[in-house]
């Protein structure tokens, strides 16, 4: 069945995506993969959209949208648990290094990048290091490209760039292809990834992305005081050591663990940070066999590879990712690498044919799996989630019952506005209009300029 076919208050889980592109992907990437539990929250008045709960966000889906998510309902309404998938860390060092600097900067000097989902607060750091005035809010698409701005801490020089926000590091929004070429042209000294820490799950993803990337990097747990103030628990000392990039908590807004951050910052720089190792988000052993025969081909013409590690390059060529296409189309290569990736692909798909997933499904399921995995030994959830007074309102103002009768009562109000409470300016006007008429009448003769002036132009305005 259909996602758009349960019922609010029910539950289902995830079997299948159909559909295909940009769209497909977002919903991948916000977390609706296969064996994934959603939860109707509420259907709008007239049936469009929905509210969904997800990886503990919430979201709304047009009902044409949810139609192309397939579905098991759950019947008894005891939560399902996807059994925390078995976190598959490979501890060896690798051996592949994606060039990191690409020319010479002064020692002191640190070029750092804030990337991270919409609205974790990335601006809000930036805002804080630098002393900036940007414009935060807390509606996406408020930072549409990207800021500069420059400070000293302890000694150090720092430039940081706010970046737009994004979900993932693909090329199907303005904003992936942006933050992508930004990490392909400036190549930063450390990436801090901002990630808000009462929805890691989802916030983590473009982490895995990073971490294929292999550079140097530092996550800014954003938001701590909410998930503290949940009651949730997070061990990120363990957490930052099983995926090896260090984690500080951090509250972006009053500039609490920013000091910590920068700390940490200069410490991956200097090379002395002893969480730092390479972590391979183990994608399960058919497609790591794909990816490493791709990774391979790839290492066999270095001019492919200016910025990108040949890992990430792999994936993205599984995932038929058109930018990469088209960055091997330059190698001397192209053909070997495009048709060996043809070939893994069509291995795949037949090994795994029966799951009716896609390259990008499978790969971000494993990534997924990886995530869940690394939490379900670090994270406690909070035992009760507090209604906030959001879900307060909503629940009254969307009411069945309610909804219909309260959106009337506030087009009432509306009205009653207007002409009541309107009545008295309008009174005012009609005066001054009155007194400027007569004011006319006594000081211009009559004829054609008057009758323009009075009639036309005060009477026209005046009427309006
Ligand atoms: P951006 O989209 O990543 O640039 O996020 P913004 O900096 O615009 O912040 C989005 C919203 O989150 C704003 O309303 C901020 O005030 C709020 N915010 C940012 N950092 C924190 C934080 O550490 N704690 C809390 N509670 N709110 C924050
Ligand atoms: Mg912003």
């Amino acid at each position: 069945m259909r996602l758009s076919e349960i019922s609010t208050g029910e539950s289902a889980v995830v079997v299948k995506l159909l559909g295909h592109g940009a769209f497909r992907k977002r919903l991948i990437e916000m977390g609706f993969v296969k064996g994934q539990e959603i939860k109707v929250l509420l259907n709008a008045p007239l049936k469009d959209p929905i509210k969904y709960s997800i990886m503990g966000y919430e979201l709304s889906l047009r009902r044409q949208e949810a139609e192309l998510i397939e579905v098991v309902q759950l019947l008894d309404h005891d939560s399902f648990h996807t059994k925390p998938e078995e976190v598959r860390l490979q501890t060896e060092q690798s051996d592949e290094t994606a060039p990191k600097k690409d020319f010479i900067r002064s020692a002191k000097t640190i070029n750092i990048a804030l990337i991270g989902n919409p609205n974790c607060g990335k601006t809000s750091l930036f805002n804080f290091v630098s002393g900036s005035r940007e414009h935060v809010g807390n509606y996406s698409g408020v930072t549409v490209d990207a800021k500069e701005g420059h400070f000293n801490y302890n000694g150090y020089q720092f430039n940081i760039v706010d970046l737009p926000g994004t979900y993932s590091l693909s090329c199907y929004s303005p904003e992936e292809l942006y933050v992508r070429r930004f990490l392909l042209n400036e190549t930063p000294d450390v990436i801090v990834n901002v990630v808000v820490s009462s929805n890691l799950e989802r916030n983590l993803y473009l982490t895995t992305e990073l971490i294929d990337m292999d550079r140097s990097m530092v996550i800014a747990l954003n938001m701590y005081d909410e998930l503290e103030r949940s009651g949730a628990k997070l061990d990120y000392k363990l957490l930052g050591e099983m995926i090896g990039v260090p984690m500080v908590p951090t509250v972006s807004r009053t500039g609490q663990g920013i000091d910590q951050l920068l700390d940490a910052v200069i410490r991956v720089y200097e090379g002395e940070h002893g969480a730092v190792r390479h972590v391979h988000v183990n994608l399960g052993h058919e497609l790591e066999q794909s990816v490493n025969s791709i990774k391979n081909a790839l290492k066999a013409d270095p001019s492919v590879l200016p910025h990108f590690s040949p890992r990430y390059m792999a994936i993205k060529l599984l995932e038929r990712d058109t930018e990469i296409d088209s960055l091997i189309s330059r190698s001397m290569q192209h053909s070997n690498i495009l048709s060996l990736r043809d070939q893994e692909t069509a291995r795949l798909e037949h090994i795994f044919s029966d799951s009716g997933n896609d390259m990008s499904s499978l790969i971000a399921h494993e990534k997924y799996g990886f995530i869940s995995g690394a939490l379900a030994e670090t994270y406690t959830p909070a035992s009760q989630q507090a209604e906030n007074t959001t879900h307060i309102i909503d629940a009254f103002v969307t009411n069945k019952l309610f909804g219909f009768p309260l959106f009337m009562l506030v087009m009432w109000f509306m009205f009653w506005c207007t002409f009541e409470i309107g009545s008295y300016p309008q009174e005012w006007i009609q005066h001054a209009v009155d007194w400027l008429n007569s004011a006319i009448h006594s000081y211009f003769p009559a004829g054609p300029f008057k009758d323009l002036l009075a009639d036309g132009i005060i009477g026209g305005v005046g009427g309006v």
